[in-house]
């Protein structure tokens, strides 16, 4: 007898740990004033993320019953230039009502000053009231991301594991959550920004476990990482993966992995691969586009790395030149939008 009651109790709370409450968080999004993001756009992007954990996507996935909406309509703020390249820009747009902030570009998050491998996609306090992001072509992937950095907000860190909204790497299929990571996304959340004092902490750094393995260098370069390219995966390649690297950078269909398959050359460290870099470099003169942009940003910094290992005089000589602004004259290079920043990124290096 006494054992049938405490299979019925136990039962009842088994039941109970299915029937999890449903929880909704109503999230303020404001957007830098150049940024675009409609409501419409918000409203998709939080179903989308609402669906990523309420859904069952498998093995190692729990169904989550948590709900994102828009609180409001999606605002928009002017403080800063759009750009985090700072702890200082960092905690300006985070004073800015609302949680989830949108901005052009990010370039620091949590201490990592501009070096290479620093293309961030988003960028937040964990845990915290802050998400700094940026708008993603591929919608499947931007939900990925904005699930991903609420999760740093809930307190969540990383877990490279296959498919999980935490790794380290967006991707559209990275959806599932395990029951503790469920437990933290159903939190009640701390205030957005305007009602709390300060973000309490930022990411430090991040923080990647996963090495280089069987992944092809190919794959690799291809995929989204939300915090910059992993330094001790991409330097784990053997420098023969640089001729491949420099292959891929002739194609235009590789345009958008450019940034990557620079960086990952530059960490790999191929003293050899310093002429074709600058030859990359300066290729094409006038308005670049986003993925050039970047991908000129990224020979910059990267080439950093090569000194580094290699102790490349090509490559210092080169960096030593192009921090000059007569040499942005001469080969009529624009930025996308902020010359300021350029010169900021460049005599950073
Ligand atoms: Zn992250």
């Amino acid at each position: 007898m006494k054992k049938a009651l405490l299979t019925i109790v136990s039962g009842v709370f088994v039941l109970l740990g299915t029937m999890q409450a449903q929880i909704t968080h109503s999230i303020a999004v404001n957007r830098y004033s150049s940024a675009t993001l409609t409501d419409i756009d918000a409203k998709r992007i939080l179903a989308d993320a609402t669906t990523i954990l309420q859904q069952n996507d498998g093995a190692g996935d729990v169904s989550c019953n948590v709900t994102f909406s828009l609180s409001g309509s999606v605002g928009t703020f002017s403080a800063g230039n759009g750009i985090i390249n700072s702890a200082a820009d960092y905690q300006k747009v985070c004073q800015q009502s609302g949680r989830i902030h949108i901005v052009n570009e990010i370039n620091w998050c949590g201490g990592v000053t501009p070096s290479p491998g620093n293309i961030f996609i988003g960028c937040s306090d964990t845990p915290g009231a802050c998400m700094i992001m940026v708008r993603l072509a591929a919608s499947n992937e931007e939900s990925v991301c904005w699930t991903h950095e609420f999760g740093h907000n809930q307190g969540l860190g990383h877990r490279d594991a296959d498919f999980a909204v935490m790794n380290s790497v967006v991707a559209a299929d990275h959806k599932r959550v395990n029951a503790t990571e469920c437990a933290a996304f159903a939190k009640q959340t701390m205030m957005a920004a305007t009602e709390s004092v300060q973000p309490s902490s930022k990411e430090a750094e991040p923080h990647i476990e996963k090495k280089a393995g069987p992944m092809s260098i190919k794959d690799f370069v291809h995929q989204r990482f939300l915090h910059g390219v992993p330094f001790k995966e991409a330097s784990a390649y053997p420098q023969t993966a640089t001729t491949e690297l420099l292959d891929m950078l002739v194609e235009p269909t590789e345009e958008a992995y450019y940034s990557n398959i620079i960086l990952t050359i530059c960490m790999i460290g191929d003293a050899g691969a310093v002429d074709d870099l600058i030859a990359f470099f300066n290729k094409g003169e006038g308005k670049l586009n986003m993925s050039v942009y970047n991908a000129k940003k990224a020979v910059l910094m990267g080439l950093g790395y090569i000194v580094n290992k290699s102790g490349s005089e090509k490559a210092l000589r080169f960096l030593l030149e192009a921090v000059k602004p007569e040499y942005w004259a001469k080969r009529k290079i624009h930025g996308r939008r902020h010359t300021i920043y350029q010169k900021k990124v460049f005599t950073s290096i």
